[in-house]
């Protein structure tokens, strides 16, 4: 991939894409003169593995935790919502930074993990597998890269129990690429279809509540032990991939009742054959040939 298509050029990223085997040469350690300079100044976008994970933590519900300490922004303009940390009130350092360094340092969150690797999704137009290339984030501030440490990104990732994080937040990003590599084709998704996404990946206790209400039940055909196995925050968070993949993008991943599986065959009979309708009127308008100024009764 070209320089050109690093999406931020004005940013402290370096403009070069790496794999995991590149190596990189920084430390992060108690009483480095920079301590604590990264968390004073916070732009954290948050995963919802990181969100139950530090729910969990701080003993709240997802409610109160999002309510607390997140504010939402628009990940891919109006269309895909996401959380970020709310800041100290009035200030720019994180919430839970103290002088001793991270207060919730062995739940910290993907984006503390990764710094200053920065992490890259990308999926090309039409493929549906999606390669993690790695970029570099040099920032003044961050005395880091002076210290003499070198290993892989791989290494590093796994000193950060990353893969753990990715993987279980795998099938959200998958969601938010298949989205983005999907462009207009797919269109704007309804104002449902967004409320449901953010209440499915992020606020996982309201998700809960929903997955055992009448309306879910009466369409969705679940196992009684699966059911149970919601009662696990992060079994619960892998549904709601599921889930989604089938509300937002139609794609067959849970069963449905029986009368809501007919309904189903009924939409789908009618989309076929409203697609079959504009494919015969555009064949026979291309049979026509273009309509020139003359058909229109202009001179
Ligand atoms: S969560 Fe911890 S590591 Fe991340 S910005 Fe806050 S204090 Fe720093
Ligand atoms: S070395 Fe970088 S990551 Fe570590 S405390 Fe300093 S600024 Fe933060």
């Amino acid at each position: 991939m070209s320089n050109s298509a690093i999406p931020f050029p004005q940013s402290p990223v370096v403009p070069s894409l790496v794999e995991g085997n590149h190596v990189i040469q920084f430390q992060c350690r108690k009483g480095i003169d920079c301590w604590n300079a990264c968390c004073s100044n916070i732009d954290i976008s948050l995963t919802p593995y990181d969100v139950v994970r530090l729910k969990r933590r701080l003993g709240l519900t997802s409610t109160e935790f999002l309510r607390d300490y997140t504010v939402p922004y628009e990940m891919d303009k109006d269309d895909i919502a996401s959380v970020k940390f709310r800041p100290v009130d009035g200030g720019t350092a994180c919430r839970f930074m103290t002088p001793e360094g991270c207060s919730v340092y062995a739940d910290r969150p993907t984006a503390c993990r990764y710094y200053p690797v920065a992490l890259l999704s990308m999926r090309k137009q039409d493929e549906s597998v999606d390669k993690d290339s790695y970029a570099l984030v040099k920032e003044e501030h961050c005395h880091g890269h002076a210290e003499p440490v070198k290993m892989s990104i791989d290494d590093y990732r796994k000193q950060q129990g990353l893969p753990e994080y990715d993987d279980l937040a795998r099938g959200w990003r998958q969601l938010v690429l298949k989205k983005k590599s999907s462009g207009p084709s797919i269109g704007k998704p309804s104002l449902r279809s967004r409320q449901l996404f953010f209440m499915a990946c992020y606020d996982i206790d309201v998700f809960r509540e929903f997955v055992g209400s009448e309306s879910f039940t009466s369409v969705f055909d679940l196992p009684p032990e699966e059911k149970e196995s919601f009662k696990d925050d992060v079994v619960l968070l892998q549904f709601a991939f599921r889930f989604l993949k089938q509300v937002l993008f139609g794609e067959q991943t849970l069963p449905l009742k029986e009368e809501a599986a007919q309904a189903r065959r009924e939409q789908l009979k009618a989309k076929r054959s409203e697609e079959e309708r504009e494919a015969a009127a555009r064949l026979l308008r291309e049979e026509e040939g273009p309509t020139s100024a003359a058909d229109e009764g202009f001179d």
